[in-house]
């Protein structure tokens, strides 16, 4: 049934009620009216560097290049086109695995499969909830996450935690990792063979978990998950599947950082993530 113009004008207040309060979350003060104009693919969060071979460390192919064979389905089904299905390209899915985080850190342990190893202080390990229904996923640990041995918890981070609690969650009910576990030198962009060495070991965690969302920040993490080579500009917004599990891009709060004009962006993004877990039943 159509909306009557009250509904209609009641609802936008609440959503502008509600906007208000995600700006005073993370801090705006004032807000002044910006004219949309067709956004440029979002830079990377650090500029891209040559990408060098890794050279003298293990490839891809040793190390999992593609998860365990028991962890993947071979049926394939497919997904209703829902609310919350703005694309179904159907994927293997991936079933629970029994391991538990702390196994895969222990099977990471002071890992040197890749160069990245020796600029780091500590390999920073994915954190929060392993029963987490939300996770959210980024690059690489920065000078911050090197020194802490926990993902976002510089700037970037801190303005991660403030848009989780905007949306009604604590960052601790989530849980927070990158694609690649060890800070690149000068916080570069990690490589494709870096990447393809460390990804493995959050497709394990994301089958141990089993979250019911995954919040994909900026490109690196959008293409190391669904192997796109699509820009976060382009795909955000739009519900993706990664093996069964609802994907939402997103911008990058490093970006954010960069542009705080794309918050509002990110807000709807994350709306839509937080409509789509209430609609969910309660996991027993
Ligand atoms: N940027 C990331 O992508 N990850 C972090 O952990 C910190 C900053």
């Amino acid at each position: 049934m159509a909306k009557s113009p009250t509904d209609e004008l009641l609802e936008l207040l609440s959503d502008s009620r509600e906007y208000a309060k995600y700006l005073a979350e993370l801090g705006v003060e004032n807000v002044t009216q910006t004219v949309e104009r067709p956004a440029a693919d979002e830079p990377s969060v650090v500029a891209p560097i040559a990408r060098s071979a890794v050279v003298g460390h293990a490839q891809p192919s040793a190390f999992f290049a593609s998860p365990p064979a028991e962890q993947v389905e071979t049926t394939i089904t497919t997904r209703a086109t829902s609310l919350f299905g703005d694309l179904a390209a159907p994927q293997p899915s991936l079933a629970p695995s029994r391991e538990t985080l702390a196994e895969i850190w222990r099977d990471i342990g002071d890992c040197t499969r890749c160069g990245l190893c020796e600029g780091r202080t500590q390999v920073v390990n994915s954190h929060g909830n392993p029963k987490a229904r939300l996770m959210f996923v980024g690059e690489a640990p920065g000078a911050d996450e090197d020194a802490q041995g926990k993902p976002f918890v510089g700037r970037a981070g801190q303005l991660l935690t403030k848009i989780i609690e905007a949306i009604g969650l604590k960052r601790e009910e989530g849980l927070i990792g990158n694609v690649n576990r060890c800070r690149p030198p000068g916080n570069r962009q990690p490589t494709l063979e870096e990447a393809a060495i460390c990804r493995p070991f959050l497709f394990r965690e994301i089958s141990a978990v089993q979250p019911d969302v995954i919040v994909v920040l900026g490109n690196t993490a959008l293409r190391n998950l669904l192997e796109t080579r699509e820009g976060i500009t382009r795909v955000r917004g739009k519900f993706q599947d990664f093996r069964g599990i609802k994907v939402m891009p997103t911008f990058h709060p490093a970006y954010l950082l960069r542009d705080p004009s794309k918050k509002r962006e990110t807000w709807e993004d994350l709306k839509k993530v937080r409509d789509y877990l209430d609609s969910l039943p309660p996991r027993t």
